[in-house]
């Protein structure tokens, strides 16, 4: 055991074959190469008592949106004289029973800093150690190391993306591998190989697919889309994240490569690489945090402060996140989660969350904001948990932080500084367009109208087929009302954390002396 001469190349996140040194090294000097993928009940189950369809951690458009990466994967290496091994199951069982199985020398997997793979792996690298098996677990997912960033800022991770942004430098550079053929997959032994499954082999029954995202799965329709981008080099230099407009559904404003970013069907370093040609053709261009390659920086960012932060996904127990009341109301949280607001600015983007998977940055912004710290009141965890299912790139650090950001948790404290559930959209959109495509309901609402439908005359929700509090509903708060009531909250709960604060220290200090 453990001095075979094959590798296996476990593929979890990173579910492409450029820029992959994990498969680089696993191809190398092995006399077979195993290329697995791990179909593991604790993402994939399906939940029939979850809010929408899907396992309990994941909604069906990302289950989708995995499944048609791994068939791409397959597809690819299949050129390439290879095939993707597909198996059902506890992941440590499973590739414990492969290791064996195939009697494996060298164990290839791209390192991971979320949570649930750190404490697979240790006991993954133990076994390893033990048995003999090499193992090489290159980071890769993210542009630079977050140990290596926050060794150099002292040991905690910079929580300031200026501060992250002086520390981190310049990125690896990606690999350019091409690969003519990869080594032979050996004997299959008897491992429960299967092809690729569909959403009905997993138990999800007939999903009805028309209601799928638009956007397709793969390390194919990623780089497509890149090339798309990078192919308007004005628009690569001149972007500036706060001017995309975020109800420009048509044409959006961004570039949609999250979820590819979120299952590593596109390398954020070769990302950042495309970027940079652009610039060296185009010198005069916008910069961090506002920039393209500013937003892979903010990536990096979050992952750098997850990684270094312990309990980062919750309130309690998270020394960067403040302390604050909210509020446990499940029926406000569940009219917001089903669209059912009445604020059809809000409404509409939790439309778009739920039938797409994405929403454009602002529009996130506007949902988080009205739900926490602007008009509901109620616990960022909650929201955090509807978008971590809902979203097709939904991302532990990333999501997480953002969350935080958002409801002044974390990063950004001006809590008196809200968006309007109902002028902030129609700063882009005067028409409401947004709106009339993803709430259907609301289509034939006047435009004087359309962001604030119950003051109406009944007449007028009458021509429009629409009449509030039947068809659509009335608002669920007042938000002159309510955004005030939560500022003086906020106002009350960073007083209460800063006595807080001050009176830990001076105990620390008493201790001390
Ligand atoms: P672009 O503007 O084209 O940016 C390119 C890439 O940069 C993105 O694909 C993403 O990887 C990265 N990026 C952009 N903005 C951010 C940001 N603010 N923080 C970190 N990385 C960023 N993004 C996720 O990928 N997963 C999440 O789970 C997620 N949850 C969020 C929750 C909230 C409450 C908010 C406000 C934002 C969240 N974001 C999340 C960040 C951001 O909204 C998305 O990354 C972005 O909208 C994705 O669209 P894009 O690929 O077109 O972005």
């Amino acid at each position: 055991m453990g001095f075979g001469s094959s590798s296996l190349m476990w593929f979890r996140k990173g579910i492409r074959i450029h820029d992959n040194p994990a498969l680089e090294y696993a191809s190398q000097s092995c006399s077979h190469l195993y290329p697995l993928f791990i179909i593991d009940p604790h993402y994939m189950k399906p939940d029939p008592n979850a809010f929408s369809p899907g396992s309990s951690r994941a909604g069906l458009n990302r289950i989708n949106f995995l499944l048609q990466s791994l068939n791409d994967l397959d597809i690819n290496i299949k050129k390439i004289g290879s095939r993707l091994l597909i198996v059902k199951g506890d992941p440590y069982e499973v590739l414990i029973r492969c290791l064996k199985q195939w009697n494996i020398g060298k164990l290839c997997f791209e390192y991971d800093t979320d949570p649930y793979y750190q404490a697979l792996d240790i006991k993954i690298k133990d076994y390893a150690l033990k048995t003999g098996i090499e193992v090489f677990s290159p980071v890769s997912h993210t542009l630079f190391n977050p140990t290596d960033i926050i060794q150099k800022n002292g040991g905690k991770p910079p929580l300031s993306y200026q501060s992250f942004v002086k520390l981190a430098g310049e990125p690896p550079s990606p690999l350019s591998t091409r690969y003519s053929s990869l080594p032979p997959v050996g004997h299959l032994g008897n491992c429960d190989i299967s092809e690729v499954p569909t959403i009905k082999d997993l138990g999800y029954g007939d999903a009805k697919l028309e209601e799928f995202s638009p956007f397709k799965g793969g390390e194919s329709e990623a780089l497509k889309r890149l090339e798309e981008c990078m192919k308007d080099k004005n628009w690569v230099a001149n972007f500036e994240k706060p001017k995309g407009n975020p109800s420009a559904f048509l044409k959006p404003a961004t570039t949609i490569l999250s979820p590819y970013l979120k299952f590593g069907c596109l390398s954020s370093r070769y990302f950042y690489q495309r970027i940079q040609d652009v610039y060296k053709i185009l010198p005069k261009h916008t910069s961090p945090p506002v920039s393209l390659l500013g937003q892979l920086l903010w990536r990096d960012f979050f992952y750098t402060a997850a990684f270094g932060t312990p309990n980062f996904d919750r309130m309690k127990g998270n020394r960067i996140c403040k302390q604050i009341p909210w509020k446990d109301d499940d029926k406000l949280l569940e009219a917001w989660r089903d669209a059912k607001t009445g604020f059809p600015w809000i409404d509409a983007i939790m439309v778009q969350l739920r039938q797409w998977g994405w929403m454009h940055h602002l529009a996130r912004h506007s949902v988080a904001c009205f739900l926490t710290r602007g008009d509901l009141f109620v616990h960022w965890e909650k929201g955090r948990d509807v978008f971590d299912r809902l979203l097709i790139d939904s991302d532990w650090a990333i999501n997480n932080g953002n969350w935080m950001w958002l409801s002044c948790s974390s990063f950004f404290y001006q809590y008196n500084r809200i968006y309007s559930p109902t002028t902030f959209g129609k700063k882009y959109d005067p028409n409401g367009d947004y709106i009339r495509h993803f709430l259907p309901v609301l289509k034939d609402m006047p435009k004087a109208y359309i962001y604030e439908p119950w003051t109406a005359p009944p007449s007028i929700q009458a021509k429009a087929n629409c009449i509030i509090g039947k068809d659509y509903p009335m608002p669920v708060v007042s938000h002159d009302s309510a955004s005030k009531e939560c500022k003086r909250k906020m106002g009350e709960a960073y007083a209460l954390n800063k006595t807080l604060n001050g009176l830990v220290s001076e105990d620390d200090l008493k201790n001390l002396r």
